[in-house]
């Protein structure tokens, strides 16, 4: 494709999978001029961070490919984090993505000069850009909790992001705290390797039974000899999880009582032992926190060398983690799985729109986006799993293409020399904000419990419609909700 000579040069931030989403668009649609900046010296994001025992994806690998890279390879129905990495890198190579991203560069700042982004690395080299693209994901940051003598542990501790390789797990004493995702999925895997492991639970959680299932060869090789089929399981789980996940998070209705159903029958058919169940019966709705899809935790806490503990934990010691009921849980191992800063943002990298002001001034109050992409101030900015996008037990890769093609739009408008700076208007971003806080009352996430899908105000930062309705919004541009020069 030829396109005009003015063509913008763009800048993405993060070449995990929303990052790649954009620069394989862009590609795809001729665009030759952008650079991918990336901290790290590999792709993947949170896939090449994560690399805990047990990592998988509980969006059905199917669905959870790009729908312009189907993977007719994947050896499970959830595949792990190892297997989705790999694709990931395979992406990048078959698509000519790898020669675009600077990598080991991380942007400290970037300020809007009235025409351009001005870019800066923490090494202190210089860029600019036309448009700029954030993709830097949500879950990025580790969060630490807040507990005493945490630096003073004698073994091995780690966040469950950053997992030490180099560390023995076979037979020594692993404590485990959260029982988010994460937790549940590295207590499936430890059961049985560590010995004991102790498991600190704050807050019970809801668990689907999904089994993760492989792929027999003759499927593959069907779906490598027509590839009509791959699109074929595509569509099929998009509209399965659309179906039953999109509206279950966000009305009450059938969808949201048989998921409810399948839980509580699965933790009561499941767990007979009621001192365990009790403990492991959430004070929520299920989906209220993120619904967790597992069929190797519950028979792992019913093992004997595990021991789930629920009192509250006061503080770490050198030998192990003490709780309020004076005991000493003695650990050479201690894995933090409590989760990430989910409002980090862009941070630690500034932001400067124009007259001065930074995204963080912007955002003090909470993050404003205009449908989920761009942000008013802010011109030839977009976002890609921005605030607000629908990302409840979704496929994140899905919203990312969305949104990509979204800014390939305004791309083409500013290529085409028809706009030289896009932004939107406040009063548009006010209204989408206003419509999207007074539908989040049907939603479940609203019902009583707290997870990193709050924001600081306690009002969910998620999608409160349904996927379908994300992609209409952002099917085109709407003009007059835009300050154009
Ligand atoms: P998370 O859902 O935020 O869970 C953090 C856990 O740590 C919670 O159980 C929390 O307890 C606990 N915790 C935090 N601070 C604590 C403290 N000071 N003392 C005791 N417990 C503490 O984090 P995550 O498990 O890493 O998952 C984050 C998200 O990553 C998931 O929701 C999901 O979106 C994504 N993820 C996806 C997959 C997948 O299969 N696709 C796998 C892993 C992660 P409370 O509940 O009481 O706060």
């Amino acid at each position: 494709m030829t396109l005009p000579a003015n063509r913008p040069r763009v800048g993405i931030i993060g070449a995990g999978m929303s990052g790649l989403c954009m620069a394989a668009t862009l590609r795809r649609a001729g665009y030759r001029d952008f650079v991918v900046y990336e901290k790290a010296s590999e792709v993947g994001g949170t896939w090449r961070d994560n690399t805990y025992p047990g990592l998988s994806c509980d969006v059905p690998s199917r669905f959870y490919s790009y729908s312009f890279a189907p993977n007719a390879d994947w050896t499970r129905n959830f595949a792990s984090g190892e297997e989705i990495e790999r694709y990931f890198v395979r992406v990048t190579d078959e698509l000519g993505l790898r020669e675009h991203i600077r990598f080991d560069t991380e942007l400290a700042s970037a300020r809007w000069d009235g025409a351009r982004y001005r870019l800066r690395s923490t090494d202190g080299r210089t860029d600019s850009v036309d448009v700029l693209v954030s993709a830097t994901g949500i879950l990025r940051e580790p969060k630490l909790p807040d507990i005493p003598g945490l630096d003073s542990f004698d073994g091995a501790a780690f966040h469950s992001a950053r997992w030490d390789h180099s560390v023995a797990l076979k037979g020594k004493r692993v404590a485990v705290v959260g029982t988010g995702s994460t937790g549940v999925q590295i207590t499936g895997a430890l059961a049985g390797v560590a010995k004991p492991l102790y498991l600190f639970q704050r807050t019970a959680q809801w668990i689907l039974p999904m089994p993760r299932l492989p792929y027999s060869p003759v499927s593959r090789a069907a779906l490598k000899l027509v590839p009509g089929l791959n699109k074929l399981s595509y569509l099929g789980y998009q509209r399965i999880m659309e179906l039953i996940f999109g509206h279950a998070v966000i009305e009450p209705g059938w969808q949201r009582d048989a998921v409810s159903a399948l839980c509580r029958s699965y933790l009561r058919t499941t767990v007979r032992d009621e001192e365990l169940r009790a403990k492991l019966t959430p004070p929520d709705e299920p989906m209220c926190k993120r619904l967790i899809m597992s069929t190797a935790f519950y028979p792992a806490v019913r093992r004997r060398d595990v021991q789930v503990v629920t009192d509250k934990i006061v503080a770490v010691e050198p030998k192990g983690v003490r709780t309020a009921d004076g005991r000493v849980r003695e650990a050479d191992v201690l894995v933090l799985a409590t989760g990430f800063d989910a409002h980090a943002f862009l941070r630690p990298m500034e932001l400067v729109g124009e007259h001065g002001v930074t995204l963080e001034q912007a955002w003090r109050d909470g993050p404003r986006a205009y449908r989920t992409v761009a942000v008013p101030g802010f011109p030839n900015f977009f976002t890609l799993i921005g605030p607000h996008s629908p990302i409840g037990n979704h496929s994140l890769i899905a919203i990312a293409e969305t949104q990509a093609n979204y800014v390939l739009r305004w791309l083409d408008e500013l290529s085409a020399g028809r706009v030289r700076r896009v932004a939107p208007t406040t009063e548009a971003t006010e209204r989408f904000n206003s419509d999207l806080r007074d539908s989040m009352s049907g939603t479940i996430w609203t019902s009583g419990c707290d997870s990193w899908y709050l924001g600081p105000d306690g009002v969910p930062e998620l999608w409160p419609w349904t996927p379908a309705r994300h992609r209409r919004m952002l099917a085109e541009p709407v003009p007059t909700d835009f300050e154009l020069a």
